[in-house]
């Protein structure tokens, strides 16, 4: 019975490539090769593009004059654009209060519900303009409050890229698919999706990444792979079926016990 959850708990067990910050002002070298290596391993990652960047951070990258080309070309590829803010500039601090109590700053938490949502339909129109489907959001820095979740709805995107926990799961009528790590991590199962920054990257994280990438292709899998899970109720499955032989075990446990 161990063997059947063991081997259960392996095939369901997979990775999202979340890239954080993609935004004109980058680092597109290290992009290009990225680009090429998820090519060559059809991998197909989940972007997380700031449709308006005005974070001063940022802007200190390399420009590209043809960004939105760029990103429908990686859309026509089949790679999820998801968006990342609206312009990734923090306003707010959380004091730890944000509904995942990272703390820290903030571009949508605190602000009102209007004004939340001001921004996710600005970012929306952006993308609209440049024929571009998004179907989940991710806040910078992790931090919503309530009215982010709210906005969201509202504003038709029910993904979030975020969260914890080893499952995507469902609060509010919005779809969670949890980011645990900072780094590339592939858990012993659970379905997660990782964060990868490559402004930071020195050419060493890179090598590291290309290991790791070929050392788990087969666990990595699409956004649209991870939706139709969640469509079919396969967590709520999942979540049983571990229950359940839980609870086999255990009795078996103690009938032995006893014996
Ligand atoms: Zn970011």
């Amino acid at each position: 019975m161990i063997s059947s959850i063991k081997n259960y708990l392996s095939e369901n067990t997979v990775l999202l490539i979340r890239m954080d910050d993609i935004a004109e002002n980058m680092n597109w070298s290290l992009m290009k090769k990225c680009e090429d290596l998820f090519d060559e391993l059809n991998i197909k990652p989940l972007l997380g593009v700031i449709p308006k960047n005005a974070d001063p951070e940022l802007l200190k990258y390399d420009k590209s004059d043809n960004f939105w080309q760029e990103v429908r070309n990686w859309s026509k590829k089949g790679w999820e654009i998801s968006m990342h803010g609206y312009n990734h500039v923090y306003g707010t601090k959380t004091y730890k209060k944000d509904y995942f109590n990272y703390g820290g700053d903030s571009e949508f938490f605190g602000l009102s519900l209007s004004d939340q949502k001001i921004k996710i339909k600005n970012g929306l129109e952006k993308f609209i303009k440049e024929d571009i489907q998004i179907r989940s959001f991710f806040a910078p820095n992790h931090t919503y409050d309530l009215n982010t979740f709210k906005a969201l709805g509202e504003c038709g995107i029910i993904n979030i890229i975020d969260g914890y926990g080893i499952f995507p799961y469902s609060y509010k009528n919005l779809n969670f698919i949890p980011q645990l790590f900072y780094k590339e991590i592939m858990l012993p199962f659970g379905i997660q999706s990782t964060q990868i920054h490559l402004n930071y990257w020195k050419e060493e994280d890179f090598k590291n990444f290309e290991k790791f990438l070929r050392r788990h292709q087969k666990k990595i899998v699409s956004f649209d792979n991870i939706l139709n899970k969640v469509k079919s109720g396969f967590f709520i499955y999942s979540i049983n079926f571990a229950l359940k032989n839980c609870i086999k075990i255990s009795r078996t446990l103690k009938r032995s016990q006893k014996l």
